[in-house]
């Protein structure tokens, strides 16, 4: 088979469809997709709020939640305890198939009146975790968001096997970090980007297997290296005393260095390191056959595939979040932990199978068209069918729907095939994981179907600003919890959690003069975001593929120039 050139439904740009593409649309038995792969991508981020959280009341109970929905939003939601209570199954919502409409159609029928969860974790598998989104088998973590197998995590996201930690995003198997990005097996890990296997590493950045290292680059198995000088024990410790560590104004001063110093050194082209073989895209580790992904852990024979951050997944295409054990998924969106055939699905997890059109359906197995369905097989739109029944009925809405498509408010039509419109999705752009990745203005995004949220959360009065924070944690006391403090950056009010200050209390770091919203979005502008560029290697010349816009002032390498001088 040849490769295809068609023109996307959405941006009308043309977008080509490979012939390992087919095989794959062949090998799961679905049509291939009319959307480029862009416009995929930023539909199904569109449908995922990890980030925005707010308060709500429960709609069965009446007590207030933490909700990744807004109070002004009209759906139906319940707090978590209610939700996952077994008095309800969905079953209670289920509707007869009405061949003379569009099978979507009714679908949102369900998403209109069906209970949604206030926060989408894997509720009995946490402990004392009440103010985390995203996030199952972790306990005592706080404003944590997207994390797995995690114990006392304050402000991470991204996250995986990460114990006594805050303020990081992409760390994995580590413990004691903060403030790093992107790290693995780690101890000790501060003010640090993309290092793996360090103890004890500072303001670092792309460094491997060094212990005692502050504000280096590129190294591999150094110790006691300080700017990428190496110095004796007795030198280094010297140094480090006069460096000040424990202060909040040296430490802002040393990471400005550290940045100056980290962009006189060459960048790998992208993300990665040596154990990926036959791999694109960024920020891809232990993979194999995987193209065009974004953060992408333990992937095999996978195409399109964005946070996956817990290993393995293979034969998945089109896959947004999460992974641990997920295989076959095909326009899924958080789909994890045992999952198996999910295609146009998303919030299906743990322990899934052959799920399609279906948005959470929790442990639930050969379900069609399906919304918030609970431990349910062989239903449609929520209605339970024999086995037999139910196969007939799914066969005759599929020819349905490749004759009858549904056709959103601005004429885009979806046949069977097409992951859910956006109308679909129950949150507004600007509040959606979207936003974060695919900056659009208002208006923008109002012209291509999303909707708009412009409110503003409350934000209580100071009574203190973040200018006077003492400078050393020592000079903290209990009374700081207390305190509503003003964000040095943005002006709202933040506090200091109690688990917070005992952990910077053990680092012996000071406290943080920004809210955790501008912290966390500073760290994420250390990260490229997922877009390919074609440019030139600064060293031998040969053409790249990097996140690395070519106007930016890192060096950027190939892969065999960064081997030749870094490792
Ligand atoms: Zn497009
Ligand atoms: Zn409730
Ligand atoms: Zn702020
Ligand atoms: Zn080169």
């Amino acid at each position: 088979m040849n490769s295809e050139t068609r023109q996307c439904q959405n941006c009308k740009k043309d977008f080509t469809i490979e012939p390992e593409d087919f095989n794959f649309y062949k090998k799961i038995n679905v049509p291939a997709p009319t959307w480029c792969p862009r416009c995929r991508l930023i539909r199904r981020l569109s449908f995922q709020n990890t980030w925005n959280l707010y308060w709500r009341n429960c709609d069965k109970c009446g007590e207030k939640t933490f909700s990744r929905y807004s109070p002004d939003q009209k759906i139906q939601v319940y707090c978590p305890v209610c939700w996952w209570k077994d008095d309800w199954d969905g079953t209670e919502y289920a509707m007869d198939y009405d061949s003379s409409r569009p099978f979507l159609e009714q679908v949102k029928e369900l998403v209109e009146k069906t209970p949604y969860v206030s926060t989408n974790n894997l509720h009995s598998s946490n402990k004392n975790c009440d103010y985390v989104n995203s996030t199952g088998w972790s306990k005592d973590c706080y404003l944590t968001f997207w994390a797995d197998y995690c114990d006392n995590v304050y402000y991470s996201t991204l996250i995986n096997n990460l114990k006594y930690s805050s303020d990081c995003i992409r760390g994995y198997y580590s413990e004691l970090c903060y403030e790093s990005i992107g790290f693995s097996k780690c101890y000790r890990m501060f003010y640090s980007d993309e290092c793996d296997d360090c103890i004890d590493v500072w303001f670092s950045r792309n460094c491997y297997n060094c212990q005692n290292c502050i504000g280096c680059v590129n190294l591999s198995g150094a110790s006691y290296c300080i700017f990428n000088i190496k110095y004796t024990k007795e030198e280094y410790e010297k140094i480090v005393k006069d460096l000040d560590l424990e202060s909040w104004s040296k430490i802002q001063d040393l990471g400005n260095r550290a940045l100056k110093f980290w962009l006189t050194k060459p960048y790998r082209a992208y993300h990665g390191h040596s154990l990926n073989h036959n791999v694109t895209g960024d920020y891809v580790y232990t993979s194999k056959n995987s193209k065009e992904s974004y953060i992408l852990n333990g992937g095999e024979d996978c195409k399109w595939c964005q946070l996956i951050t817990v290993a393995p997944i293979k034969d998945c295409y089109d896959y947004l979040g999460w992974g641990d054990n997920a295989s076959r998924i095909y326009e899924g969106v958080s789909v994890g932990a045992n999952a198996d055939s999910i295609c146009f699905s998303n919030e299906c997890w743990p322990d899934v199978f052959n799920l399609q059109y279906c948005s959470w359906s929790i442990s639930g197995k050969n379900n069609f068209g399906c919304v918030n369905l609970k431990k349910k097989q062989y239903c449609i739109l929520n209605k339970q069918y024999s086995k037999e029944e139910y196969l007939i009925l799914r066969e005759k809405i599929i020819e349905d729907m490749k004759k009858n498509p549904y056709i959103d408010k601005i004429g885009r039509k979806f046949y069977y095939g097409e992951f859910f419109p956006l109308e679909f999705s129950e949150f507004a752009y600007n509040k959606s994981n979207a936003i974060r990745f695919f900056k659009k203005t208002k208006e923008e995004a109002l012209a291509e179907g999303f909707v708009w949220d412009d409110s503003e959360k409350f934000n209580g009065k100071p009574t203190m600003k973040s200018s006077n924070l003492p400078e050393r944690i020592e000079d903290v006391d209990e009374s700081i919890l207390k305190e509503a403090i003003e964000c040095i950056n943005c002006g709202r009010t933040y506090n200091i959690a109690k688990g917070e200050l005992d952990l910077l209390r053990k680092l012996n770091l000071p406290l943080p003069h920004e809210c955790p919203k501008c912290r966390e979005n500073k760290r994420f502008e250390r990260m490229t975001m997922p877009k390919l560029y074609d440019r030139k290697c600064d060293k031998c010349g040969i053409e790249v593929r990097s996140s690395y816009a070519p106007d930016r002032p890192e060096i950027i390498y190939c892969e065999k120039c960064y081997q030749q001088e870094v490792f």
